[in-house]
C-alpha cells in the first residue's frame, strides 16, 4: 500500500469512528483522493447517519423582485430599476402566483430576491403576514441574511429587532444564500458590495438565538481555492459548534453565463461530486447535505446521492435565479420525477417538510 492510500485511509477511518478531520487532512483528500475513494468514504458515513432514505419538499419559490441595489459580478438575475427584464410583484401578484399552492401540496414558500431600492420593511412584514393568513398551513423560509441587513438599514433597527419582527409577522425559517465565499480577498472581487463574510456569520448566529433556523449555503466553482471553501466550511462548522442552528449544507455551483465573471463556463462533474462528498467528510455536525439540482442539473445531483448527499431539494416551481444564469436544468419538477431520481439511485424518498419532519399524506 502507497503512503498515500496509507494516509487516506487512516483519515477516513478517523472519521468514520466518529473523529473530526482538519483542514490540512480535508485539502489532502480534496487532492489526493480519487474521485470513488472520496464517494465511498462520504457515502459510507452518510448511510450511518440517514440510512437510505433521501428527503425532498414540496416547495414553491417566491421571488418578488430582480430590481437590487447590489452589482454582485457573479449575479445574472439581478437589475436595476427601469432595465429591459427588471419586475416586481405585488403581495396581490404574490398571491396570486400562489394562489392553487393547496391543492398541488406545498408545505413551503422559499422567498428571497433582490434588495430593492423603495420597498420600505413594512413591505416585507406585510407580505409573511399575509402569507401567513392566507396560506396558515404553509411554512414561510424566507430572506436571506444579506436582505436581513438591507431591511436592517432601510428600517433603521438593529437586526435583532428587524428578526424578532419578522418572525412575529410569520418567519419560520431561513435559507442560507448570501454566503458565497467567507474569503475576504475572493469575497470583494466578486460581491465587493455584499455584506462580508463575518456579517453573514453574525446575522446567522443572531437568527439561530432567535429559534430561527437557517440553511447555510456556499458558493463555488468561480474564482476560488479548494482552500477557500475549505476555510468557508470550517466557519459554517464552528458556528455550528456553538448554535446548532443550521438545518443542511447546500453547495451550490457556480454558473456564468449572463454574469461579470467570465474565468470559467461550468463547474465539472468530478469538481462537483468530490465537493459534495468533501462537504460530508468534513462538516460532521451537519446531518444534511443537499445537492440542489436546479444548480448541479439533475443528473449529477443523482449521482451525489451516493456521494453524501441525503436532500435533493424539491418540486421548486418557477425557478428564477440560477436560470438568469443559464441553468439547463428545468424550473420545477413534479414529484413524481423527483421521486424517481432517488428511486433511481437505489435510495428511498421520504417527503418532509422545512424542519426535516417526514411528511405523510
Ligand atoms: S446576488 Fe443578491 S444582492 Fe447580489 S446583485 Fe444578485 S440579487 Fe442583488
Amino acid at each position: 500500500m502507497s503512503t498515500i492510500t496509507a494516509e487516506i485511509n487512516r483519515i477516513a477511518n478517523q472519521r468514520l469512528h466518529g473523529g473530526r478531520i482538519s483542514l490540512a487532512e480535508a485539502l489532502f483528500l480534496y487532492q489526493e483522493a480519487d474521485l470513488f475513494t472520496l464517494g465511498e468514504i462520504a457515502n459510507e458515513i452518510n448511510l450511518a447517519a440517514n440510512g437510505t432514505t433521501v428527503f425532498y419538499n414540496i416547495n414553491h419559490h417566491i421571488n418578488p423582485t430582480n430590481i437590487c441595489v447590489n452589482q454582485c459580478r457573479f449575479c445574472a438575475y439581478s437589475k436595476l430599476e427601469g432595465e429591459e427584464g427588471a419586475y416586481e410583484q405585488s403581495i396581490a401578484d404574490i398571491l396570486e402566483e400562489v394562489k392553487d399552492a393547496e391543492t398541488q401540496g406545498i408545505t413551503e414558500f422559499h422567498i428571497v430576491g433582490g434588495l430593492h431600492p423603495h420597498r420600505p420593511f413594512s413591505f416585507y412584514l406585510e407580505l409573511l403576514q399575509t402569507l401567513r393568513e392566507v396560506h396558515p398551513q404553509i411554512i414561510l423560509k424566507a430572506f436571506t441574511a444579506v436582505e436581513i441587513e438591507y431591511f436592517s438599514r432601510i428600517g433603521g433597527l438593529p437586526v435583532r429587532e428587524v428578526l424578532s419582527q419578522l418572525k412575529n409577522a410569520g418567519l419560520q425559517a431561513m435559507p442560507g444564500g448570501g454566503a458565497e465565499i467567507f474569503a475576504p480577498g475572493i469575497r470583494n472581487q466578486i460581491c465587493p458590495e455584499k455584506i462580508s463574510g463575518d456579517k453573514w456569520l453574525e446575522i446567522i448566529s443572531i437568527a439561530h438565538e432567535l429559534d430561527i433556523p437557517t440553511n447555510a449555503t456556499m458558493l463555488y466553482g468561480h474564482i476560488e481555492s479548494i482552500a477557500d471553501r475549505l476555510d468557508h466550511m470550517e466557519q459554517l462548522r464552528q458556528l455550528q459548534d456553538r448554535t446548532g442552528g443550521f438545518q443542511v449544507f447546500i453547495p451550490l455551483a457556480f454558473h456564468a453565463t449572463n454574469t461579470d465573471i467570465r474565468k470559467m463556463g461550468e463547474t465539472s462533474g468530478v469538481d462537483d461530486l468530490k465537493t459534495l462528498a468533501l462537504a460530508r467528510l468534513f462538516l460532521d455536525n451537519f446531518q444534511h447535505l443537499k445537492a440542489y439540482w436546479v444548480m448541479l442539473g439533475e443528473k449529477i445531483a443523482q449521482v451525489g446521492l451516493n456521494f453524501g448527499v441525503n436532500d435533493l431539494d424539491g418540486t421548486v416551481i418557477k425557478e428564477r435565479i440560477t436560470h438568469a444564469a443559464g441553468a439547463k436544468s428545468a424550473k420545477g419538477h413534479s414529484e413524481s420525477y423527483i421521486r424517481n431520481l432517488i428511486v433511481r439511485a437505489n435510495r428511498q424518498p421520504q417527503e418532509r417538510d422545512t424542519f426535516y419532519q417526514q411528511v405523510n399524506r
